[in-house]
């Protein structure tokens, strides 16, 4: 980060540099850095940015800035002058609470617009005055189409997560959606990935844009440690128990491919003594505001969620993401593990890997031009999870506790790897660790145990549910670093 730009240096008006201050931003981000002043002299901008990288004040403060300087002469409802079209109904609530956020300090009203809920409270709403409006497309063609909504005042329209959009079939109605604005406005499309048919679409609305980039096209970010660990998918959900009770992980956000899966994961992780909910299209929208809410504030160490439904999650600082089963989508990959390492803080991202899932592991390594470090689990004992004994003597550790001979060829996954390993030694006594993976992959351990008990089941509280005490006597601060090692 450039400290020599600050946000008074961009030149943005009063009110919003208390509000960046308020949040307790101290500098910009290269992407604010490079936008906002695109933004404020009103060309059309062409951004490749990753959720995390602090995009959403990327645009959402130039453009209250501008609606500062350019008061409306009359202020009509149901007519907003800025759009901005997000994909999901998460990603609208989160972009619109930082435009509240950011514009507190001033009278600009914006409303949020998505599908599946009520229409009616909408319709009341959009009786007001209105400038700013976030909303997914569906919802707002039915509005338009209801003369509810008025477009034509439209002076900047914004396009979030564009990729994400295609991705999910909205090309169509971003069509149409654009049809009704007025031909002359400020245009800026934001997407996390450039494919050919992004390029196309911003260059049928683009018009001579700005280009600004923070991240090479599909990269992940170098605060975010990536590791995995082989194992079988019917042992998936014991494993993934055990990494986070014994970690004392108290806030993960863990991937899932279908709704289904979420469900019974979550159902299990519950099942478990942990807590956990699970967020996807299916949920109502009262339902995954809910888990998103319990899960910001703590009350949640586990939120279980589809690549859809997590699309956009604004958590300030999520430290662990798990991915329970790799996405199809190699980008996908990528989107997912930017919920963490986000705004310049370092998170861990575990990807569980059974063998059917080696082909896709080695694309996502080929787009990211990474290696996700192999790992494997102390105290996982796949064996003693049938009998419901999870926590396994030291002996059964050592004979039991690595996956590694697991590991596919060429990946260093032979069971007796020869020296130089930091797993479990042989001979090595409870208590006594090796370095810790965080350490060496740049994470904070502080991190991982700010509020552990947040993780845990009965059972982590010392004391077995018949009284007796734990047979592992370990403290359990600094856990989560020591928990999982180098496997080559
Ligand atoms: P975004 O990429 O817009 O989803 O933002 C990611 C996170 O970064 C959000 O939680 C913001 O609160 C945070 N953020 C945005 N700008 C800054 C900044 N200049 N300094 C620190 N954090 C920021």
């Amino acid at each position: 980060m450039d400290t020599s730009i600050t946000f008074a240096s961009l030149g943005l008006a009063e009110p919003l540099l208390r509000a960046v201050h308020d949040a307790g931003y101290t500098h910009p981000t290269p992407i604010q850095a490079q936008a906002i002043p695109r933004v404020l002299e009103g060309g059309d901008l062409l951004a490749a940015a990753q959720t995390g990288t602090g995009k959403t004040a990327g645009f959402t403060l130039p453009i209250l800035h501008y609606l500062i300087q350019n008061p409306a002469t009359s202020r009509q409802p149901g007519r907003p002058r800025v759009l901005v079209l997000t994909p999901t109904r998460e990603l609208t609530a989160q972009v619109e609470e930082s435009v509240r956020l950011y514009g507190r300090h001033t009278q600009i009203r914006s409303m949020v617009m998505f599908g599946g809920v009520n229409i009616n409270p909408q319709i009341t709403a959009l009786r007001k005055p209105l400038d700013i409006l976030v909303a997914t497309p569906g919802r707002l063609l039915d509005h338009a189409q209801q003369k509810t909504l008025d477009l034509s005042g439209v002076e900047i329209l914004v396009l979030d997560e564009a990729d994400r959009m295609l991705d999910m079939g909205f090309i169509h109605d971003i069509r149409r959606v654009l049809r009704l604005l007025p031909a002359k406005r400020q245009n800026l499309l934001f997407s996390a990935t450039f494919s050919d048919e992004i390029r196309g679409l911003a260059q049928g609305i683009l018009h001579n844009p700005g280009e600004v980039s923070v991240a090479r096209r599909n990269t992940t970010s170098e605060l975010v440690s990536q590791r995995m660990v082989m194992t079988e998918q019917s042992h998936k959900r014991d494993l993934l128990s055990h990494i986070i009770r014994e970690s004392g992980w108290h806030q993960v956000l863990v991937f899932t491919r279908t709704k289904h899966g979420a469900n019974r994961l979550a159902e299990k992780l519950a099942k478990d003594g942990l807590t956990a909910a699970a967020i996807h299209g299916n949920k109502s929208q009262a339902a995954r505001t809910k888990a998103l809410a319990g899960f910001k504030d703590g009350k949640v160490a586990v939120l279980v969620a589809t690549d859809i439904a997590a699309r956009g999650l604004d958590i300030d600082q999520l430290p662990q993401v798990v991915n329970f089963e790799l996405p199809n989508v190699p980008e996908d990959y990528v989107h997912r593990i930017g919920r963490t390492g986000r705004a310049g803080s370092t998170g861990s991202a575990l990807s569980l890997v059974d063998q059917t899932e080696i082909k896709l592991l080695r694309a996502i390594e080929r787009l990211t031009k990474q290696t996700i470090e192999p790992i494997v689990v102390e105290g996982w004992n796949p064996a003693a999870m049938v009998t419901g004994d999870s926590a396994p003597d030291a002996r059964e550790k050592r004979a039991l506790a690595r996956l590694q001979g697991d590991l596919p060829a060429g990946r260093g996954g032979r069971r007796d790897a020869g020296t130089g390993r930091e797993g479990h030694r042989p001979g090595q006594r409870d208590g006594q660790r090796p370095a810790s993976a965080e350490r060496r992959t740049g994470q904070d351990p502080r991190r991982g145990n700010a509020r552990p008990q947040g993780a845990r089941s009965g059972r982590d509280t010392g004391a077995t549910s018949s009284g007796a005490p734990r047979r592992d006597t370990r403290p359990r601060t600094g856990q989560s670093s020591a928990l999982l090692h180098k496997a080559d």
